[in-house]
């Protein structure tokens, strides 16, 4: 089918199908056992785009997903865009496991657990960091030793996002404690009701609870839900953090519209001759807009570069998110109660939420290791 024809039959079917209460204000969902929709139509779209692979577009169709060239994908990110249609899901299935088992999994792994995402099913969290492993991740302690068909895992992990709200777990452990740091990793994905298996939410200043530690206690995993060979799971999990880099790093498919911030800027700084009134706020904003361009028009696949993306897109938000409370000055103070709108208890929050950009998925200064050790090729 040609691009032109393909973009009518998405124009219309978007145009059909997306529920008129998410193009104002669209509702994020990352699915799950566990879900809620407090807007039945969150749960309305999500089916609708899942029956046709697009909450999956460029997956194979084999596995659900929407089958669709990088090129037929640009153009239903347009057509989406242009009606404020909202993104039907998220999480960590799409962005990041998703990706690494349609990599590394056997053909009988796609087909247990690609379909469950695409449906929005099953909502996934990340085992990554312990309390002594974040930045040299690579020094992590939980155990999985060999019984029989089962691994036995016994440890915990830290600062899992998620992890009480999520159905499965992917996990990287040792499970060769005589093998060099790096390769006596394993890759392993498990249901988060497997007994022993305990979640305790850290409670953070704001009272909420983004985060937790896992803990497992002789859990039993069959061996075959190890992704990729034994101690070959650091190669895995690196290519998912390049999968996670660049969906942080904001590559990760269409954003809803949202207020510019020029626009905010002309409501709370005045705007004369259609300008905005403050000139430091002007050139900041150039700065900004003039950035963003640059990196959507950057179509490279998940690499070493991903690192730059992650550096690059989550230094901008937070810039961005500074230059927005210097745009809203007193107003931008909001937390609850009357004189603040929705709008500006959001932009506060939004600013706080922004100062761990630069710390979850690897911290910027790993971000800069990185970029200079892989990508320039500098010494160590
Ligand atoms: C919002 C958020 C969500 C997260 N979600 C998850 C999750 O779902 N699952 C998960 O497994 N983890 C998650 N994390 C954890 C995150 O990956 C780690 O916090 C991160 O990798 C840093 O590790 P650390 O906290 O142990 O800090 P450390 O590694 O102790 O680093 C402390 C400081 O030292 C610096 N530093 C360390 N080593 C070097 C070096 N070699 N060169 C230069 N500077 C260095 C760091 O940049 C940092 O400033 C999340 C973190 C945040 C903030």
């Amino acid at each position: 089918m040609s691009l032109e024809r393909f973009r009518e039959q998405a124009r219309e079917w978007l145009e059909e199908n997306c529920p008129d209460t998410l193009r104002t204000s669209g509702s994020y969902t990352a699915g799950g056992r566990k879900a809620t929709y407090p807007n039945p139509d969150t749960k309305i779209w999500l089916d609708r785009m899942a029956s046709r692979g697009w909450t999956a577009p460029t997956w194979p169709s084999e596995y659900s997903g929407g089958g669709l060239s990088p090129d037929e994908l640009r153009v239903l990110e347009d057509e989406m865009r242009r009606i404020n249609a909202p993104a039907p899901l998220g999480g960590h299935g799409l962005t990041m496991i998703g990706p690494a088992i349609l990599e590394f999994g056997t053909p009988d792994q796609c087909m247990e657990h690609l379909p469950p995402i695409v449906r929005g099913e099953i909502r996934w969290c990340q085992g990554y960091s312990e309390p002594g492993a974040g930045s040299d991740l690579a020094s992590l302690q939980c155990r999985a030793d060999e019984d029989g068909d089962d691994y036995v895992i016994n440890g915990s992990k830290i600062w899992t996002s998620g992890a009480n709200e999520a159905d499965w777990i992917f996990c990287l452990v040792r499970t060769d404690v005589n093998a060099s740091k790096h390769q006596g990793i394993s890759f392993v994905v498990l249901d988060m009701d497997s007994p022993g298996v305990t979640v305790s939410p850290i409670e953070l200043i704001s009272g909420s609870s983004e985060f937790c530690q896992t803990f497992f206690d002789n859990v039993r995993v069959p061996k075959r839900q190890r992704i990729g060979n034994p101690g070959e799971g650091w190669t895995v999990g690196k290519r998912l953090l390049q999968y996670e880099r660049s969906s942080i790093g904001g590559r990760g498919g269409p954003r809803q519209k949202t207020r510019t911030i020029d626009e905010i800027a002309k409501d709370y700084c005045g705007a004369s001759n259609g300008k905005i009134a403050r000139t430091d706020i002007r050139d900041r904003i150039m700065l900004t807009i003039r950035r963003s361009f640059e990196e959507a028009a950057s179509n490279a696949a998940p690499s070493y570069l991903s690192s730059f993306f992650k550096y690059y897109g989550t230094e901008q938000n937070m810039r961005r998110q500074d230059l927005m409370m210097d745009i809203l000055g007193s107003q931008g103070l909001g937390w609850d109660g009357e004189g603040f709108s929705g709008f500006e208890r959001g932009s506060t929050r939004g600013w706080l939420r922004s100062k761990a950009n630069s710390i979850e998925g690897g911290t910027s200064e790993v971000q800069l290791n990185i970029i200079a050790k892989r990508v320039l090729g500098l010494p160590d």
